[in-house]
């Protein structure tokens, strides 16, 4: 348990949620200031938190480059897709949920030609298939896929799909927003030319703004591809590297936190030691969970540690308005489900919560199935 959620009597509930998340009491507390957007002190932090995302991502400043996009995370990806494909370029999205589901969506608002290989929520894409449709069509200029498919928790394969899609000289999108920071992922060796995530998940900053780890050089060639101003992500860089500012107003409280959260992921032990305690939160909640007899959706192979799928209880008297709500009442905020052929919920592994949080919740639970006469 963390004090940071009891300030000046009121406690916050905890997140287990995919975002927002709980975050410390220092990450809150860096954003009591006001900065100016062209004053020093901001545009050296920006320029710091850009150089630690790229150290982040295992790459260095020249090979790949750090944009930041107001917005939430969606906006990245819109960014992205609507950035650097090209006027006649064509987008094949891998879906296995609603992540996947949105960038097929965002493509097809803006016109982009696509195609797209789907594949049920609960299992991972079928490589020989993505192998056969890069051979086959040769029109298809790039490809994106979802990291951990938070509709599920799915860990899909971005490596191995990144591997193929450079043998077939593609360019490589991921969405990694729910992994960046937790997953170990090495840009470069998995072929990754955009891969964005967002300020308030597994960095545990505030929301606010999302970012983009680009290739330098495919990020070069996209001059004029651009199909909105606000989302040039181009020009976005250009602007950032001009004069280290934005084109408009940033969330500057949004990057103090983001900044401060960056520190206390080093503090912490880095990628590594942020995922061995999120998996701890995972081992810890799975095992509980199904001592009382829940189920997970997922088959474990393929389930990740950072958001967990629960089927509904059969039993009669559950109604997860109910259970929602009294775990609420108790501090505890978990999340419904995404999942579109099966009833469930989901409860995150990510934030500033820890072990003892998930037992906490564990007990909340127990008693709250007790009260509802919920019987497993
Ligand atoms: C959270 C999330 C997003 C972005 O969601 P926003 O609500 O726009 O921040 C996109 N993809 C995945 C996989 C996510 O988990």
């Amino acid at each position: 348990m963390d004090e940071s959620r009891q300030i000046a009597g009121w406690k916050d509930k905890v997140l287990f949620t995919p975002g927002p998340l709980t975050t410390s009491r220092t990450v809150k507390q860096a954003m009591l200031r006001d900065l100016g957007s062209r004053d020093f002190a901001f545009i050296h932090l920006v320029k710091e938190i850009r150089q630690r995302l790229l150290a982040l991502g295992g790459v260095a400043q020249g090979e790949y480059e750090a944009i930041l996009m107001q917005g939430s995370g969606t906006f990245g990806i819109e960014a992205v897709i609507s950035s650097t494909i090209p006027p006649e370029g064509k987008l094949l999205v891998i879906i296995n949920g609603a992540y996947g589901k949105r960038m097929h969506h965002i493509a097809t608002t803006l016109k982009i030609k696509t195609a797209t290989l789907e594949y049920p929520e609960n299992r991972t894409p079928d490589l020989q298939e993505i192998e056969t449709t890069l051979a086959t069509d040769t029109t298809i200029t790039d490809v994106a896929v979802v990291h951990c498919e938070t509709t599920t928790g799915i860990i899909n394969p971005v490596s191995e799909i990144g591997t193929m899609v450079k043998r077939y000289g593609r360019r490589y999108i991921v969405d990694a927003m729910s992994s960046f920071g937790a997953v170990p992922l090495h840009l470069a060796r998995c072929g990754i030319d955009y891969l964005v995530s967002s300020a308030n998940k597994c960095i545990e900053g505030v929301p606010g703004f999302s970012f983009v780890l680009a290739k330098r050089d495919s990020l070069l060639a996209t001059e004029g591809y651009a199909r909105s101003v606000s989302l040039d992500l181009l020009a976005q860089w250009k602007g950032l590297e001009a004069n280290g500012q934005f084109r408009f107003t940033p969330p500057t409280h949004a990057l103090l936190a983001f900044h401060q959260a960056l520190l206390e992921l080093e503090e912490e032990g880095g990628v590594e030691a942020r995922a061995a305690r999120y998996r701890a939160n995972y081992e810890t909640l799975i095992k509980g969970m199904r001592a009382m007899g829940f189920q997970e959706y997922l088959r474990p192979e393929d389930q990740g540690y950072i958001i967990t799928s629960f089927r509904y209880p059969s039993h009669p008297k559950f109604s997860f308005e109910e259970f929602y709500r009294r775990l609420n009442q108790r501090g505890y905020v978990i999340y419904p489900g995404k999942v579109s052929d099966a009833d469930c919920f989901r409860i995150g592994h990510i934030g500033r919560i820890f072990p003892s949080d998930v037992r906490d919740l564990l007990a909340a639970i127990r008693e709250v199935l007790a009260e509802m006469e919920v019987k497993l």
